[in-house]
């Protein structure tokens, strides 16, 4: 990040106040009390850093939402942007634009042979209603499976399937989806020990629940590849085929939702890379261009793409395959490969931040677990390691939480928290020298934890 003049930090001050005050008179924010939000203001990044309405910096250990892959103001994703909006703003779907055939082109080069085919969205919960509804149209069938730790987004059906409790407000159990659970050995529903038990016993509630709800009114099973929100719960590769395997059983489609996993998250371009299985729909967003400009996806195969050949979609948004978000898109993914990005999410993941979380977590009172792969880690935080009690209670915060999330804050890194748990999500092309600064923050303050009741 450039030095910051005093010139510059005044200026940053004097905007960011009135941003402020506005912002409170009339900005109406996503999953909050209104007035009992005290947001930061951020109206300048770089890189890994942001800075806020002091003119402070912080590193940005969120990746704002786990979305900024590339980072902030990646210059050659800004440059195509600028010049994208010299030529062509803004065309409707109907027409062909260069811009939204070349990131189609990239998407579908970078997934499994027969997914070939992209329809675009505004973001994730709009990728995941999409590919539901086609799911269902191609099927006959309504019914959708989806995990109870899981987030597939704020809109109705995609809220729906969500497990954790944001679904709970909007829910009135007439929707068609049914709850499972997934494997978590560290919180195992099962009672199992080893992860080859967790596997197989939730292998078998699945089938279960399957046989049970009946497959002949089963759409499609929605999974996160690796859930995020939820807590960054790897599964084991026979899991992944297992529950392919269930779906090819019982002619019941494969969603995988890779809004947050997707596009070098785990340091490859899909999640489900790391399990040897191939989905018959992919639904994308976030990294897919760090969300410079709003952009999602859903990817299908052959069969269903067959559905529409000759009859219409039934569905469609204004802005599908926006020009300005495409654009960012073709050079976020070229970006990504010139700038070797894929290798480096995957050897900071096992050199560096693997190896620190597992030594946090030996020297912490307070961290029960970590996992992760690339640069996507959850640290549980527990009241003691042997009652795996969470420091905060499930859907809500706690004061021992927020606590946390200040010290880190106040040193100089700003996290991504969900509930009882921390997440290190930076981007993905971050500098060794500020991932080790980082970790060096997290190491301080989760070792310094001594919380009792
Ligand atoms: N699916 C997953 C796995 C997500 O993590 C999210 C958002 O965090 C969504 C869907 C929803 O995406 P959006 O907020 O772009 O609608």
């Amino acid at each position: 990040m450039q030095q910051l003049s005093e010139a510059d930090i005044s200026a940053i001050k004097d905007e960011s106040a009135r941003a402020y005050e506005l912002d409170r008179a009339h900005v109406f924010h996503s999953w909050s009390a209104q007035e009992l939000l005290e947001p930061m203001t951020v109206s300048r990044a770089q890189g890994s850093t942001i800075i806020d309405g002091q003119g402070q910096s912080f590193l940005d250990f969120s990746s704002q939402l786990v979305n900024t892959n590339i980072g902030h103001q990646h210059p050659k994703v800004v440059q195509a942007i600028k010049d994208q909006a010299d030529l062509l703003c803004t065309i409707s779907p109907a027409h062909v634009n260069g811009a939204r055939s070349e990131a189609a082109r990239l998407i579908t080069d970078r997934t499994p042979v027969g997914l070939d085919h992209v329809f675009f969205t505004n973001g994730g919960a709009d990728a995941n209603e999409h590919a539901i509804r086609m799911a269902r149209l191609h099927t006959g069938k309504h019914k959708v499976l989806s995990r109870y730790r899981s987030y597939h987004g704020g809109t109705e059906t995609a809220v729906n399937v969500t497990g954790d409790p944001r679904r709970w407000s909007n829910d009135r159990g007439d929707s068609g989806v049914v709850h499972f659970f997934g494997p978590f050995l560290y919180r195992s529903e099962f009672s199992a020990t080893t992860e080859a038990e967790e596997t197989e016993r939730a292998l078998r509630h699945l089938e279960r629940t399957i046989e049970l709800e009946g497959p002949s009114t089963i759409a499609a099973i929605i999974l996160e590849t690796i859930p995020g929100t939820a807590g960054i719960m790897l599964p084991g590769s026979d899991y992944m085929r297992g529950v392919r395997a269930l779906c090819d059983k019982h002619d019941i489609i494969y969603i995988a939702d890779e809004v947050m996993a997707g596009f070098g998250r785990t340091g490859r371009w899909f999640a489900f890379e790391h399990f040897d299985v191939v989905p018959d729909i992919i639904t994308f967003a976030k990294g897919v261009n760090s969300g410079y400009v709003p952009l999602g996806g859903v990817i299908m195969d052959d069969a269903i793409y067959g559905s529409f050949a000759q009859k219409a979609y039934p569905g469609g948004l204004t802005y599908s395959g926006h020009p300005l978000a495409c654009a960012a898109a073709v050079a976020t993914m070229k970006a990504m490969d010139e700038e070797g990005m894929m290798e480096h999410a995957r050897r900071i993941g096992e050199e560096i931040i693997g190896p620190r979380l597992r030594q946090i977590a030996e020297n912490s009172k307070h961290v029960g677990e970590v996992r992760g792969v690339g640069a996507f880690w959850a640290i549980e935080l527990v009241w003691d390691k042997e009652s795996r009690e969470p420091l905060a209670p499930y859907g809500g915060g706690s004061p021992e939480v927020a606590s946390v999330v200040a010290a880190l804050k106040e040193h100089g890194v700003v996290p991504f928290s969900n509930y009882h748990r921390l997440h290190v999500v930076p981007p993905i092309n971050i500098s060794e020298e500020d991932l080790e600064t980082g970790l060096g923050v997290f190491e301080k303050v989760l070792t310094d934890l001594d919380f009792s009741r």
